[in-house]
């Protein structure tokens, strides 16, 4: 399948991806950007694939994030 790169290429899209469970074999659907996990997802057996730092891939989330941190030391 052709993926589309380019001016869409900012835009990154949560997909989602089949991960093998390295507990007991079965396939977890995942959502990843960059073959990295956005979020955590468990699986029926109780693991849990954790999501994986993908900001560096999206400006946009960074800066907002570093925004909420400065919130929160204003307020303390
Ligand atoms: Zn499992």
């Amino acid at each position: 399948m052709a993926v589309l790169e380019g001016c869409e290429a900012k835009f990154k899209t949560p997909v989602l991806e089949e991960r093998k469970c390295p507990e007991c074999g079965e396939d977890v659907e995942v959502f990843t950007v960059n073959g990295k996990i956005t979020a955590d997802s468990a699986c029926d057996c109780g693991y849990v694939f954790r999501a994986e730092d993908w900001s560096d891939e999206v400006p946009a989330i960074k800066s907002q994030k570093k925004k909420e941190e400065k919130k929160e030391k204003e307020e303390e």
